[in-house]
């Protein structure tokens, strides 16, 4: 009889324990920002986030969900951040090259009502996504990004479109950087590590080699590994570039072979926490980028 009310009694405070764990886990489901008016934005990787916030400035709330550091390409998503996605009302993504996970999932979020910006669509050509490093087509994606967030927030176009104006004319500044520096440069070849620079290549006359195709994970076969070395004797290649985070063992063994000294130029798929926090951009990392060029070019 003892042993049952106190049995009883128990289950009561388990009852109540729980009841009380599931009012406050309910109050914790909507974040505090949520009630401060301004929409939410999910953006896959970093150029994305940083054009995004950009132009949206502090009107609308913008999360990168590639965390800071990791390399895009071939990315998953965790089942927590495909559930996060869900309370955004804007998701922003470059393409199915670049994030087939977000291609998928673009249809279901658009039918709960989430506005989806595929910011690369009618740019990506070859199923190459690597557009933002061309500053032609990255005001092009600015643009597409623009009216996809204001098609949803049109309170702030106003706002919106001063922003986007000041980002349209530093890309246009950048774009003049980038035809100075073809012009007035002897050497066109630029031996780098994954195939990221074919866009801005091609629109300033330089001649792009990669040691790997379109993503960082492909492995190149010892007979193309032959020819490049050639191509870097055969044309007197001094610098060949890597990028930052990137497991360089090729690049070190063609460095090794040709006596070419190894560069870094930033392809921005992902900027460090610690480079974010130093201020870092599109635009700081970009003029570094062109530095490097320079140099390689034979300034
Ligand atoms: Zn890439």
């Amino acid at each position: 009889m003892k042993i049952a009310k106190a049995l009883l009694v128990f289950v009561v405070i388990l009852t109540i324990l729980f009841s009380v764990a599931g009012c406050l886990q309910k109050g914790q489901v909507s974040p505090v920002e949520d009630d401060d008016g301004r929409i939410r934005i999910y953006t896959t990787f970093y150029p994305l986030y940083d054009f995004t916030k950009k132009i949206v400035g502090e009107s609308a709330q913008v999360e990168n969900l590639i965390p800071a550091g990791v390399e895009p390409h071939d990315f998953e998503l965790s089942p927590k951040q495909a559930a996060d996605i869900h309370d955004a009302d804007i998701f922003i993504y470059l393409g199915e090259s670049m994030e087939p996970w977000a291609a998928k999932m673009a249809e279901n979020l658009e039918s709960q009502g989430i506005k989806v910006i595929e910011a690369g669509k009618g740019l990506i050509e070859n199923d190459d996504p690597h557009i933002w490093l061309d500053p032609v087509l990255a005001a092009e994606m600015a643009k597409s990004i623009f009216n996809g967030i204001v098609s949803t927030d049109k309170e702030n176009e106003a706002i919106y479109r001063e922003n986007l104006k000041n980002l349209t004319k530093k890309l246009e500044e950048l774009d003049n950087a980038f035809k100075e520096l073809a012009s007035g440069s002897e050497r066109k070849d630029l031996v780098t590590s994954h195939a990221f620079f074919d866009y801005p290549a091609r629109r300033y006359g330089l001649n792009q080699v990669a040691i790997t195709g379109l993503s960082p994970q492909e492995e190149p076969s010892l007979q193309k590994m032959r020819e490049l070395v050639e191509f870097c004797q055969g044309n007197g290649i001094k610098y060949i570039f890597t990028v930052p985070g990137e497991n360089s063992k090729l690049i070190d063994v063609l460095s090794r072979d040709t006596g070419a000294e190894v560069l870094e130029i930033n392809p921005l798929e992902s900027l460090k926490q610690e480079e974010i926090q130093a201020g870092e951009d599109y635009f700081s990392v970009m003029e570094k980028n062109i530095e490097a060029l320079k140099k390689a070019l034979g300034y």
